[in-house]
């Protein structure tokens, strides 16, 4: 019996030794081709290559990544490519010399190597949710796709308190992988949003009132460095990058995983609602309470909305509104809940539900804009956000598909408070200078020649907006990354001194500043 089941057991033996060898020798492969310079040699580029064209250092990337990855450089499937990964057609107008996605942190070290001895251009890309060209996507360059990064896993299943996510993850995948376990993390409040974006900029979740934002919830950086390490970036371990990657951006590396803080969650209440723009005054009414008393009930979460009926004829004032536990009607949301409604969709739920229901208000295939300024919260003021808004829309409404929003969102002093935890982000917000309002005015179109006007009319409500705010001395310098328009200096808005720490840690985990000069998208510091 012994010697068969043995002589049984052998075939299944050797294929484990075989897939062991076989993983082995593909290790070493990865070590071996990460050593690029004999094969960039041997392609004819050295290091001055001055009289090249912009885009041959690509070429020649692409060709060599051939070696090691699956590459896309057909155009066609470039073009087609470009068309179905992002979510503003803005993004999806520019063409890639290849794209690459790899599928493991050693890969995009290998990657990342090779764009800074071919200095070829490069943009990296999660959910490609942001909305203006070039955010994650580069014409003729090397679109770098980290979706098949998508690991999704528990780090300790007895005792939850760690979820593993790759940044090729959406956060629908991280809320349908979490909700049945009754667990959750700070993700984003729309289905398709990317991790990585997201995360590196701020992330406000419906659980923020109660845990802060999503970079507040990171425990562990799985980080690819611009000279091409690997590193675990935690509080411990590099405290410098740790406290730059919260909120400092695609500038620090390529982030291989998110390491997130994860607590129970169960059952939730909300939906959004849709009132007639007489009751605009109301619903300001109660936002404005609910920024002064959010304090009172951290389960409850609310913000607001002007948008404009698919005739673009009539404009509505609405509110998203969250309660983390099962109770319909809460309390704290009630001077929501009291508004006249023409249209509600308030019901019991759970927070991968209401992300995909918010999910199809921001449909893909449009050009799309987002900008940004924040304020003091005061009546005052968000009557002028109103006003100015409405003028504004007015301009640029009767264009044919243009249909502009304004959504108005809290920084509550919960929220602040929690910006300290684990030794800070580098958004440069302190204690006690909340509750702020956050303005965000997001705009859809269809027509490039319209993308001037649009374009303009954002520009002037921020400036509008600012100007009044700074009149009524409820100006806050702060502009939200995940939101702002892609000529905001975002990061000097986070204050001298923290700009000042950005590029001092940006020059010492990378030295010949790669990630600045070879990645022209973003948020540069
Ligand atoms: C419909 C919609 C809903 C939204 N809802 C919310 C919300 O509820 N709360 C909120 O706070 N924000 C929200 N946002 C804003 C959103 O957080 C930003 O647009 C964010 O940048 C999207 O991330 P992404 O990964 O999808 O985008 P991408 O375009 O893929 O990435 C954005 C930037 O981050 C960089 N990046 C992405 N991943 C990595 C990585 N792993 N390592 C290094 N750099 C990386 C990219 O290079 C790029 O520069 C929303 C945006 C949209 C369009």
């Amino acid at each position: 019996m012994f010697p068969v089941k043995g002589l049984a057991r052998l075939p299944a033996l050797s294929l484990l030794l075989l897939l062991l060898l076989a993983r082995q020798l593909h290790a070493e492969q990865a070590v071996l081709r990460f050593d690029w310079d004999q094969e960039i040699l041997n392609l004819g580029l050295h290091d001055d290559n001055s009289t090249e064209q912009a885009n041959d250092g690509c070429i020649k990337a692409c060709h060599l990544l051939q070696r090691l990855l699956p590459v896309t450089t057909d155009s066609a499937r470039t073009t087609a490519y470009a068309k179905e990964e992002y979510w503003s057609s803005r993004q999806a107008e520019v063409t890639p010399q290849c794209f690459v996605q790899p599928t493991t942190a050693e890969e995009v070290a290998s990657i990342v190597s090779l764009v800074s001895k071919t200095k070829c251009r490069f943009a990296v890309k999660s959910g490609g949710h942001g909305a203006f060209a070039g955010a994650s996507s580069i014409e003729a360059g090397l679109t770098i796709d980290l979706q098949l990064l998508n690991e999704l896993s528990l780090e300790d299943a007895e005792q939850p308190t760690v979820t593993r996510v790759g940044p090729g993850n959406r956060w629908i995948d991280v809320y349908d992988y979490l909700t049945p376990r009754n667990l959750s993390v700070l993700g984003g409040r729309v289905a398709e949003v990317g991790v990585g974006g997201f995360t590196l900029g701020g992330g406000i979740s419906f659980f923020s009132p109660k845990y802060g934002w999503a970079l507040d919830g990171v425990r562990n950086y799985e980080l690819v460095t611009p000279d091409a390490r690997i590193l675990q970036v935690n509080r411990d371990s590099y405290p410098d990058l740790y406290w730059a990657l919260r909120g400092g951006g695609k500038n620090f590396g390529i982030v291989t995983r998110f390491d997130l803080e994860t607590f129970p969650q169960g059952p939730m209440w909300g939906g959004v609602t849709y009132s007639d723009v007489q009751h605009t005054e109301e619903v300001i009414d109660a936002f404005e309470k609910f920024a002064f008393n959010a304090p009172q009930d951290l389960d409850a979460h609310a913000y607001i909305f002007l948008d404009f009926t698919d005739d673009i004829d009539r404009l509505r004032a609405g509110s998203v509104l969250a309660y983390a536990r099962a109770v319909e009607y809460p309390e704290a949301l009630g001077n929501f809940t009291k508004i006249p409604t023409v249209r509600s969709t308030l019901r019991s739920t759970d927070v991968a539900d209401l992300a995909r229901e918010i999910s199809a208000l921001n449909p893909t295939n449009m050009r799309w804009s987002y900008s940004t300024a924040t304020f003091v919260v005061s009546k005052e003021m968000l009557r002028a956000c109103v006003d100015i808004f409405i003028e504004e829309a007015e301009t640029i409404k009767h264009r044919e598909g243009v249909v502009p929003v304004l959504v108005l969102q809290l920084i509550t002093k919960d929220v602040i408070s929690r910006f300290s935890r684990n030794g800070g982000n580098c958004l440069g917000i302190e204690d006690g200078e909340g509750p702020l309002l956050l303005l965000n005015f997001p705009v859809k179109w269809t027509r490039a020649e319209d993308d001037a006007a649009v374009l303009g009319a954002a520009k002037r409500i921020r400036d509008r907006t600012t100007q009044r705010a700074r009149k009524l001395g409820l100006y806050h310098r702060y502009l939200y990354q995940n939101y702002a328009d892609g000529e905001q200096e975002v990061f000097a808005s986070y204050g001298e001194e923290n700009l000042k720490k950005l590029r001092d840690i940006s020059r010492k985990y990378d030295p010949a500043q790669v990630f600045q000069k070879l990645q022209p998208g973003y948020f540069k510091l």
